[in-house]
């Protein structure tokens, strides 16, 4: 029988319900923190309440039960306390007369109004002031709910669910002193059923703790496991390396130089980098990379390169042919999953034999037949977060564990970096290289979308061309008819017939959306009517114009990254934001037409819609922050104090069984998108 069976008033019915919600064992009914709270905790004197909304604590009297003319079941009462009187009626609920005893004293919230000629308090909620009460004078939790299950049901369960739980506490007791935190048991309690605000608050301190302090300790025991791990130590090759740098077609910023003294420091060092380079599009990230593959290179270890996709890792093939001196370019190798047998048999033997000194491509790279001779360094491009299993994979491929690099252009906000990612070094490239240009970008209303189309046909006949991103693939999804990728690219053949319109979107086949990409590399289309599959995207210099449909849906950080695609030659780029309604442009908008800086857009959208406007959707529960606030940079100070203080105590996780499991789980998270 399923444990959910046991708690009274949960028939079979019930149960199906409550797993719509996720809820399927009493611990899940336990774990369910509420979205809200209403607060009738303010009990009133009967003599002093006011129409509108009212919670008394009265006795009953002249309790009857009667049939309006109108066959309507009515139930009244005279409810009193040492203050007064006042009227209760209940409409068709004929039980309430046998229910209500007249020697109890009761709670009673309801809406006091006109009910003809008089004042009554209209089908109120009573609870005997004797019992526990759940949704009367007290913070009354909110959950979410599915049809057919009530508020008063799922508030009665939670409460029952507490017997058939036995909380064990995660948290060690020196710490829980430390900190001055509720146990809990008494935590998750009072997060359902406070007594008072002030308790409230403390039980969302304590349980919010405990989420930023497990992430904190599983990205510290991940730095702990790969700070023992035996590193390759490759010195620097100052020679080499500078003169490399002087080869290069440019300057590089401050920024890529303080960045590129990090990676080449953290090389020598007796345990693998673990580092992640973080900086926009365009600010010069593969050319700091390359910098460390150069210094591998001449101590002669071999450098691998990994893209999520087959297009960008081509792209960085190229980039990185461009810029690395003769002889390291010479013994460049591509891998990946659509080689030719014998592309890949060469392959694998120029790998293997360390002919090959820098292998790009996909994760084709860390699959299990991939031998390396020596390798000494890998650069992972936006992964994010490269998670312990693929580290495994690439550590077997290597004599010792290689220094590892990854780059991203999500800006990450400090409190999300620290929370997330405390296991890896950062290094920023916040400045961008001098003669980038700026994405021009302007909001316009819908009704300017056909005269904005239009003016499309301008730059198609100047042979460049466009990125449309829509939020939606189809036109039957809801909210938000016409903005779909479907719908819009039907409307631009319809303005512009001569234009060579395509659709790309997440749903269709990875190979599908390379072999399209290509064609728009390649010229072959003219406008690319996309999702936001495009985001961590391809460099195509002859895209100058960007349109974005329901700019308002999307966060600041993706905006910023979407508009990074065009621009990227010598043309300057254009963003146009069409906003979803007609009407006011709101203030966060606006900050995107004035500011240019990937990080300043992300804390903003941070503070003001949480991790969610950064991320997108948030998968792997890896920023699944329930109640704590991911803005709350002291407690995740605090949160990764205690956590290298428990390290440091040689705390064994065994002891806690429930925070082992949480903590493994995080550990192993690669990714977030
Ligand atoms: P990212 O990987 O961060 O998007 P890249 O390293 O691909 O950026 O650099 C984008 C373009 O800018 C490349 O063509 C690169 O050669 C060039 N570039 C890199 N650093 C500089 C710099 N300091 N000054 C001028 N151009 C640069
Ligand atoms: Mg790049």
């Amino acid at each position: 029988m399923s444990e959910l069976l046991k708690i009274k008033g949960i028939g079979e019915n019930t149960e199906k319900l409550l797993g719509k919600l996720g809820l399927r064992t009493p611990l899940d009914l336990v774990a369910n923190i509420p979205r809200a709270f209403d607060d009738y905790s303010h009990v009133q004197a009967v003599r002093s309440i006011r129409p509108g909304p009212v919670t008394v604590k009265v006795r009953f009297s002249n309790i009857r039960g009667r049939y309006s003319k109108k066959g309507l079941h009515i139930t009244e009462a005279l409810a009193s306390d040492e203050t007064g009187s006042v009227k209760v009626m209940w409409f068709n609920q004929p039980y309430r007369a046998q229910s209500l005893k007249a020697e109890e004293e009761y709670y009673v919230s309801g809406d006091f109004a006109q009910n003809f000629r008089y004042l009554v308090i209209s089908n109120p909620t009573c609870e005997l002031v004797s019992s526990f009460p759940l949704h009367t004078a007290r913070l009354v939790p909110i959950y979410r709910l599915t049809k057919g299950l009530s508020a008063h049901q799922l508030r009665r369960f939670t409460k029952e669910a507490f017997n058939h739980v036995d909380v064990t506490e995660t948290l060690p007791s020196w710490l829980r002193e430390e900190k001055e935190l509720m146990n809990l048991s008494e935590a998750l309690m009072t997060m359902h059923f406070p007594e008072t605000l002030d308790d409230l608050v403390k039980a969302k301190r304590r349980l919010g703790f405990e989420e930023l302090f497990t992430m904190s300790l599983a990205s510290e025991l991940n730095k702990h496991d790969f700070a023992k791990e035996k590193a390759l130590h490759i010195p620097f090759n100052e020679k080499i390396v500078i003169n490399f740098v002087k080869s290069l077609p440019f300057e590089l910023t401050s920024d890529q130089r303080k960045s590129a003294w990090q990676i080449l420091q953290d090389m020598t060092k007796g345990s693998p980098m673990n580092r992640l380079l973080e900086g926009d599009v365009g600010s010069g990230k593969t050319a700091v990379a390359a910098i460390a593959i150069v210094n591998a290179a001449a101590s002669g270890y071999q450098s691998a390169l990994m893209a999520p996709t087959e297009i960008l890792a081509s792209q960085h093939a190229k980039t990185l042919y461009n810029l690395l001196p003769l002889r390291v370019r010479e013994k460049i190798v591509f891998l990946s999953g659509s080689l030719s047998p014998s592309q890949k048999k060469n392959a694998l033997s120029a790998i293997s034999s360390g002919d090959a000194k820098v292998v790009i491509g996909t994760h084709a790279i860390i699959q299990e037949h991939v031998v390396f001779d020596n390798l000494g360094l890998a650069v992972i491009d936006e992964q994010h977060r490269f998670g312990v299993e693929q580290r495994k994979a690439l550590q077997g491929k290597a004599r010792e564990m290689p220094h590892i690099l990854n780059m991203t252009a999500t800006p990450i906000p400090r409190s999300i970096a620290l929370t997330l990612y405390g296991e890896m070094d950062v290094s920023l490239l916040q400045e961008k290289p001098k003669n980038r240009q700026v994405v021009s970008t302007k909001i316009v209303q819908p009704e300017e979308r056909q005269k904005l189309y239009e003016s499309l046909s301008g730059v198609i006949s100047e042979k460049r061309q466009a990125f449309v991103v829509c939020p939606l693939i189809e036109d039957d999804e809801k909210p938000g008819r016409g903005l779909s990728v479907a719908h819009i690219a039907r409307q631009i053949a319809s303005w512009i017939p001569n234009a060579r319109v395509e659709i790309l979107h997440g749903k269709m086949k990875a190979d599908k959306k390379e072999d399209l990409m290509q064609r728009f590399v390649n010229r072959e289309v003219d406008i690319l009517v996309s999702t936001t599959v495009i985001e961590v995207g391809v460099d195509v210099p002859n895209a100058t114009h960007m349109i974005i449909e329901g700019a308002d849906r999307f966060g600041l950080a993706q905006l910023h990254q979407l508009r990074g695609r065009v621009g990227r030659g010598e043309l300057s780029g254009n963003c146009v934001l069409i906003l979803t309604d007609n009407g006011t442009t709101s203030r966060r908008l606006q900050f995107i037409e004035q500011e240019s800086d990937g990080f300043k857009l992300a804390e903003y959208d941070l503070e003001l819609r949480g991790p969610g406007a950064i991320y997108g959707t948030m998968q792997h529960g890896a920023l699944d922050l329930r109640v704590a606030k991911i803005t709350d940079v002291k407690l995740i100070a605090e949160a990764r104090q205690a956590a290298r203080d428990y390290i440091k105590k040689g705390e064994n996780l065994l002891q806690y069984p429930q925070l082992k499991t949480k903590v493994d789980r995080l550990r192993t998270v690669t990714n977030l998108n």
